[in-house]
């Protein structure tokens, strides 16, 4: 017999569940509030634990079929001197496709194994007993329920599994500008200057992504529209940029969320709404990925549904909890020092950002293989 999933959250997450189970024999339903299914159209950074998932469920091509192919990501001060530099290579891959592609290509896939997507459906709890209870009174029974519903959900909460919310103190700032000429192709570059970043990404052959981060009371820095005289003075090397910068973008604030259980029973939580981080190393997404493959393995061996869920966050968490605690780590060092400390950040940064043990437990999630996924060694 089928065993049934309902999930609630046609996000990114959501979507890779369900199109992982669904491609191993599942029948799943996924529910989304919204009426369309849309993706706001900025870039996102996609390791290679990210890419072996979206092999997997066969979306790769059509996710990253205009995406930059990264070399390097530095972080730089103001001037443009490197502070950390952070190599790819064929086997340890990032790639930066518009969102709207991933997100495309997820709701393909998750169409061609057959995947339920229903719109307008909002979801109001799930229980432990596998019930998942909708805003029009109607009730799903499934063999497994699952809260997809990001950072701020509610869902999480019907099961008591919100630990710690934690709205820090930076927001960020999203856009995508028209590409020029003598825009660096396969580097991306994090400028930092005092508790100001702004990052700049290759994403496609007409467009590049950008970041701008700022403290939430930096009321100049971190208000739309953005304030172009502010950031070319902050940043003249990118003056360039700013003068392109878009009207059309997307504030928010860089969140922080862990949950005191990831599942209780038949019900679990997953991706932003289990584990949000701020978008410092570009791996929320790619830990919720590495969590799903993994969640559909555990239960394609364990017949019982609340053993697998319990497995499942005895594997999983240790390593989401650490990708959390690095992106923490990184916003504090980024955020929570003055202007007038720069040198000495500057100074520390070159000199522990290059060893090893530094790489490692930056990279730790980016490199991690997905259940499920190729075997072969990621090479460093
Ligand atoms: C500025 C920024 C940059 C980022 N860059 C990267 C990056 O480069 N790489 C990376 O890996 N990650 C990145 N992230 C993180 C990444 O965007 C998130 O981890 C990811 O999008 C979370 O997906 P999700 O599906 O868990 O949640 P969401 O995207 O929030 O999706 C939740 C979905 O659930 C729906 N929903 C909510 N409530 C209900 C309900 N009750 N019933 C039904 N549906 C509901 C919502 O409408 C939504 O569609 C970034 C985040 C930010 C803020």
């Amino acid at each position: 017999m089928r065993r049934t999933a309902e999930i609630a959250g046609a996000g990114l997450s959501g979507l890779l569940l369900a199109t992982r189970l669904a491609q191993l024999g599942w029948t799943v339903r996924l529910h989304e509030r919204n009426a369309d299914l849309r993706m706001f159209g900025a870039g996102i950074w996609i390791w290679e634990s990210g890419l072996r998932a979206l092999e997997v469920v066969g979306a790769y091509d059509r996710a990253t079929a205009r995406a930059r192919t990264i070399a390097e990501w530095r972080i730089a001060d103001r001037n443009g001197r490197t502070l950390m530099s952070r190599p790819t290579t064929p086997s340890d891959r990032l790639l930066l496709p518009p969102r709207a592609d991933l997100y495309e290509a997820l709701i393909t896939q998750a169409g061609y194994f057959g995947v339920d997507i229903q719109t307008s459906s909002t979801a109001v709890s799930i229980t432990p007993d596998g019930v998942m209870q909708m805003l029009d009174g109607t009730e799903h029974k499934a063999d497994l329920v699952v809260a997809a519903d990001g950072t701020y959900s509610r869902l999480r909460e019907s099961i008591l599994a919100t630990g710690w919310v934690d709205y820090g103190v930076e927001a960020g700032i999203r856009m995508l500008i028209d590409r020029n000429d003598g825009d660096p192709e396969d580097t991306i570059i994090e400028y930092w200057h005092g508790r100001r970043r702004l990052l700049y990404n290759p994403c496609t052959d007409g467009q590049d992504y950008i970041f701008l981060s700022a403290p939430v009371d930096d009321e100049r820095a971190s208000t739309m529209p953005v304030d172009r005289d502010l950031w070319s003075t902050a940043f003249p090397i990118a003056a360039n940029l700013v003068e392109r910068f878009a009207e059309a973008s997307r504030w928010d604030r860089l969140v922080n969320v862990r949950c005191r259980h990831w599942s209780k029973g038949h019900a679990a939580v997953i991706g932003d709404a289990a584990h949000a981080m701020p978008p410092n190393l570009g791996q929320a997404a790619n830990t919720a990925f590495i969590n799903a493959m993994a969640l559909a393995m555990i239960l394609e061996g364990e017949s019982d549904i609340p053993t697998a869920l319990l497995r499942w966050e005895k594997e999983c968490r240790g390593l989401s909890d650490h990708v959390q605690w690095w992106s923490y780590l990184y916003g504090f060092v980024l955020a929570k020092v003055p202007e007038r400390l720069d040198p000495v950040r500057a100074r520390m940064l070159r000199s522990v950002s290059g060893t090893r043990a530094f790489q490692n437990a930056l990279n730790k999630g980016a490199r991690t293989v997905p259940a499920g996924a190729r075997l072969d060694p990621v090479r460093t």
